[in-house]
């Protein structure tokens, strides 16, 4: 097998053997009975998860980095937590992230062992701490109406019947609510109210989305419901994700001797029974076009991340839409459907990704070479970039929100340059000032759109260059679905292959977070390995705050 390193790092090696002293591991390590210093572990998708996987099989199942290959289908690793560019060809980033220091438990536990590559010294976490403690979050204009007017949201605009419908969905068992729709436990007034707003736009939820998942978002993020609008519990890293959480965690495992190998598509996986467990004995892979079989030996571990969220996804231009593709044009999904077929323990693709319609968003991303946008925003707002998050324009056509983070927002990004992202919940709607659905615009009709909204004038963006971003599977990990649809971190029957990705079924946490697919790989690490160090619990906020969630909804009007 080709071991490839994907990419060169410009961030010299002394900071890692620097960051061994200074960051060694928190726990000692040990050596799981079931491996030895020869076992080989494959990882399959180069995502935050396999990343994540691979670090703490280092840290904390003491397997040499050296043993450790992630195959990756795409060039670079990352997977959804990309972000490219330059400021000629203009930047782009499939999603801006919030994270939070009240929850993510797993995540900030991996990132107290990455080096920091800003501040020599401090680790991932550190920084971040730093960062947001320098910029704190407090949203002036979170929503925005078709008057350019900022709605007043100190009021949820809850009805006693709203209020009574949340307290009896955030009090219903999951076996209860199966597979049921959020419109099946609340009635249509709420969908109006501004809580729906601030919450579906700053969770990404549709009115026919998973009632389990919201009634999941309510409790894990239930101290979020007190200041969801001014976002004042929202983190955000230094800059964009990519930059801030995968190349630091890349710049460590490459370091400890781990093989990355892109453009490499794992295509079919062969096993073995033995004593009734499911055994992988070689994976299939087509690695820059050639056909390869990896063998895996006794002792060795395979990793699948069994799909994305942001599988088919285009990228358009200023001149052009992006192409509208499916999963029949990536493969992403293959693997999993094949996997799964005859195999109820692996869950049930079909339920994620049967539906584009109820699945898909665009986002865009928007390089400008002057600070006229910008300037405006902070008059119009009353926000700096970067204090004030998601503006969301609640009566547009399209659910149109934009973000305009701290700047620069990339590492390589020059001063007079600045970026922001933004998104649509409804990108298959006619616009307000252009008359098209967002699906069929290019990136100079987004920006009249959104220029129409903000009645800026069309030289506010004479200088920006708007990258739209078609995502058809973005919320397929909302779909309804019940007990059994996802597979667990280890399936039950399962040897040596695990399952890392939002597509995994996790008691209590939320999918669409980063901090999902970091605890999934933290999960099936410790048990594949035997690692008795615990995972982090899901922290408890609702058990303590249940009764404080029902004095709220009792005191919002
Ligand atoms: C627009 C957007 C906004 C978001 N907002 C937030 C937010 O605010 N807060 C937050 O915490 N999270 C947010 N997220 C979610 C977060 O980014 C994801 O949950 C996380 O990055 C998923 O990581 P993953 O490793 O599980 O999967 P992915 O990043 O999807 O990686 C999977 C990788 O596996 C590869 N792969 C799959 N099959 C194969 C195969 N057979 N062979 C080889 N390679 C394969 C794929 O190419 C892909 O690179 C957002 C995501 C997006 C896209």
């Amino acid at each position: 097998m080709r071991a490839t390193v994907a990419r060169e790092f410009a961030l010299p090696r002394f900071w890692s053997k620097l960051a061994k002293i200074a960051f060694g591991p928190e726990s000692a390590p040990q050596t799981p009975a079931n491996m030895t210093t020869k076992s080989k572990a494959y990882l399959i998708g180069g995502g935050i998860g396999s990343l994540a996987a691979a670090a703490f099989m280092i840290r904390d199942g003491n397997l040499p980095g050296g043993n450790i290959s992630i195959l990756e289908a795409a060039p670079i690793l990352g997977g959804s937590l990309d972000a490219a560019g330059d400021a000629d060809r203009g930047y782009s980033m499939r999603g801006g992230r919030m994270v939070t220091t009240d929850n993510y438990e797993c995540t900030w536990d991996l990132c107290k062992s990455i080096p920091s590559l800003t501040r020599p010294g401090k680790s991932v976490f550190q920084e971040t701490v730093e960062f947001n403690e320098r910029h704190q979050s407090n949203s002036m204009a979170r929503l925005v109406d078709r008057r350019r007017a900022k709605t007043p949201v100190a009021s949820m605009g809850f009805s006693m019947q709203d209020r009574l419908e949340l307290l009896r969905l955030s009090q219903a068992t999951e076996e209860s609510l199966g597979a049921s729709r959020i419109t099946d436990h609340l009635s249509l007034g709420f969908f109006e109210t501004p809580f729906w707003y601030m919450w579906s736009t700053t969770f990404a939820f549709q009115p026919w989305h998973s009632a389990v998942e919201f009634k999941r978002y309510l409790l894990r993020f239930m101290l979020e419901f007190s200041r969801i609008e001014t976002l004042a519990g929202v983190k955000r890293t230094i800059y964009n994700q990519y930059d801030s959480l995968v190349v630091p965690l890349q710049t460590w495992l490459a370091d400890q001797g781990v093989h990355f190998v892109t453009d490499c598509r794992v295509t079919d996986i062969a096993h073995k029974t033995e004593d009734e467990k499911f055994v992988v004995t070689s994976l299939q892979c087509v690695c820059a076009g050639e056909s390869e079989a990896i063998a895996v030996s006794d002792g060795d571990l395979v990793f699948l991340q069994n799909a994305s969220m942001t599988d088919a996804s285009s990228l358009g231009s200023m001149t052009h839409a992006p192409a509208q593709r499916t999963k029949a044009e990536s493969g992403g999904w293959t693997l999993w459907e094949r996997l799964a077929d005859g195999r109820p323990e692996f869950g049930r693709p079909q339920v994620f990704n049967s539906s584009i319609a109820q699945a898909w968003w665009e986002s865009f991303t928007v390089t400008l070479k002057d600070p006229s946008f910008f300037n405006q925003m902070k008059q119009f707002s009353g926000n700096e970039a970067g204090t004030g998050g998601l503006v969301t324009f609640k009566d547009s056509n399209w659910l149109l929100s934009i973000v305009l983070a701290f700047q620069p927002h990339f590492a390589n990004q020059p001063e007079g340059v600045y970026v922001f992202w933004g998104y649509s919940l409804f990108p298959d709607r006619v616009g307000n000032f252009v008359p098209k659905s967002m699906t069929e615009c290019n990136g100079a009709e987004i920006l009249t759109e959104l220029c129409g909204h903000l009645r800026f004038d069309p030289e506010t963006t004479a200088t920006a260059n708007c990258i739209p971003c078609r995502m058809p599977y973005i919320t397929s990990m909302f779909m309804p679905r019940e007990k059994g649809d996802r597979p667990f971190p280890v399936p039950s029957g399962s040897k040596n292959l695990a399952f890392v990705s939002q597509f995994v079924e996790i008691p209590e946490d939320v999918v669409f977070t980063v901090e999902y697919s970091v605890r999934a790989a933290q999960m099936a690490v410790y048990e594949l390995m035997g690692v008795e160090r615990k995972v982090p619990n899901v922290t408890p906020h609702a058990k303590s705050h249940l009764a404080q969630f029902e004095a709220l909804l009792k005191a919002f009007k």
